[in-house]
C-alpha cells in the first residue's frame, strides 16, 4: 500500500523507535532529528512517518504533509534561532542528486554563512 512502511529503510526504523535518534520535533505525521552526520552547526532532518523513496513521489501523493515538512522545517529553524540569518532547505531527489536514503526528508542547514551556488 501506497506510504507503508518499508522494512529495510533506516528512517522508516527511526519512526517506529528502532534505531536511535536525536529528535527535536515531532508531528502526528512528520518527524524532526539531527542529521547524524551534520554539515552545517545546525542540520535536522524533517521527514514524513509515511515512507514514500523522494519527495516528488511524496508531494504526489500526500501533498498536505508535504507542505507540512516545510512548515515543520521553519519551525526547527525558529527554534534554533537560525531563521534571522537564514538557512537552506533540501530535497535531494534521486541518486544522481546525492540521495543516499530512499524515504523523503527534508535537510534544514544553517547556523553559518552558507556559500552561494546550488552545485
Ligand atoms: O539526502 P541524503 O539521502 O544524502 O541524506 C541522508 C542523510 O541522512 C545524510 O545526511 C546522513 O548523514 C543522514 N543519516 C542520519 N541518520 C542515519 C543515517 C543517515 O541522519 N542513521
Amino acid at each position: 500500500m501506497a506510504g507503508e512502511a518499508q522494512p529495510d529503510c533506516l528512517f522508516c526504523k527511526i519512526v517506529a523507535g528502532e534505531i536511535p535518534a536525536t529528535v527535536v520535533r515531532e508531528t502526528q505525521r512528520t518527524v524532526a532529528f539531527r542529521d547524524i552526520n551534520p554539515q552545517a552547526p545546525t542540520h535536522v532532518l524533517v521527514i514524513p512517518k509515511v515512507h514514500y523513496p523522494n519527495a516528488a513521489a511524496l508531494a504526489a501523493a500526500e501533498p498536505e504533509i508535504t507542505a507540512q515538512l516545510l512548515i515543520e522545517a521553519a519551525r526547527v529553524a525558529e527554534d534554533e534561532k537560525i531563521d534571522g540569518h537564514g538557512y537552506r532547505m533540501i530535497f535531494n531527489t534521486g541518486a544522481g542528486a546525492g540521495q543516499t536514503v530512499f524515504h523523503a526528508h527534508l535537510h534544514v542547514l544553517g547556523g553559518v554563512q552558507l556559500r552561494e551556488g546550488l552545485v
